[in-house]
């Protein structure tokens, strides 16, 4: 007994010492969240897009009596939760790879708008909303990672209760009805907060009904990346978890798939 308690002590001591030395101190530990749906055939995409699509190649005993499993996978870059990356509407706009690490790793601010949007499934989050929040939470920092929670992650994945239509192709895009951030609120965010990025839980950052997409314009003018179909936003306090949101790396991308994931503050 006497001797294990010398080993654990031992073992402590290199351990506080390993983390000093990496700088682990500043690494936030807690619960990890998930906040990226899975790709199968039912994820949502844009009305006009085909959907995900895995084609399997291999999933057998081999001859040489090894298992392998191998499979092939199409997808669009916008659908399921993704990243749209400046380039996305705007043609001077970094693409998908091109993103710094740095702007897609911050503290999160989750806005809870999902009482408005119960009564109004057309809502457009706008400056009083963020403004309440800052009443409530204080300042939205400088460099956050803003997470709107509208509360449609619920209808997930139920495409018309999601998109407000299950019907697909060009007609289906006018009868998108869903919640979104409003391009005032967006200038202000960009402006008079400088986030790093903005997300939330609908197919995307422009509501629904929208036809000139102008928070995408004015958000990708000044480099500032949206996630959309982000999960579980209900899962994350109002301030204190941190974000880390890394797309797949496509060359040249407007957008891609997403693994996203927030740190729950311990
Ligand atoms: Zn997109």
């Amino acid at each position: 007994m006497k001797a294990l308690g010398i080993a654990c002590v031992t073992f402590v001591l290199v351990v506080a010492t390993a983390a000093a030395t990496a700088g682990a101190d500043s690494f936030p530990h807690g619960t990890i969240v998930d906040l990226s749906y899975a790709y199968d055939a039912e994820t949502i995409f844009w009305p006009t897009e085909d959907g995900f699509k895995l084609e399997r190649e291999h999933a057998e005993v081999t001859e040489q009596g090894y298992y392998y499993a191998a499979n092939k996978f199409c997808t669009p870059e916008h659908g399921g939760t993704h990243i749209d990356a400046p380039r996305h509407f705007n043609a001077e706009g970094k693409t998908v790879d091109a993103l710094p690490l740095e702007q897609l790793i911050g503290d999160a601010v989750v806005v809870d708008v999902s009482a408005a949007v119960a009564v109004a499934r057309d809502y457009q989050v706008r400056v009083p909303d963020l403004r309440t929040w800052e009443s409530a939470h204080g300042r939205i920092p400088r460099h956050a990672i803003v997470l709107l929670l509208t509360g449609f992650g619920k209808r997930w994945p139920d495409r018309a209760s999601y998109l407000g239509t299950d019907e697909r192709g060009a007609d289906a895009v006018a009868k998108l009805h869903f919640p979104g951030l409003h391009p005032d609120a967006a200038r202000w965010l960009v402006s008079e907060r400088e986030v790093k990025a903005v997300g939330i839980d609908t197919a995307s950052i422009d509501y629904g009904q929208s036809t000139s997409f102008q928070t995408h314009v004015t958000l990708f003018a000044q480099g500032v990346p949206a996630f959309e179909n982000v999960a579980n936003l209900d899962r994350l306090p109002a301030r204190g978890a941190t974000v880390i949101a890394l797309p797949m790396k496509i060359r040249g991308g407007s957008g891609g798939p997403l693994r996203i994931v927030a740190i729950l503050p311990s």
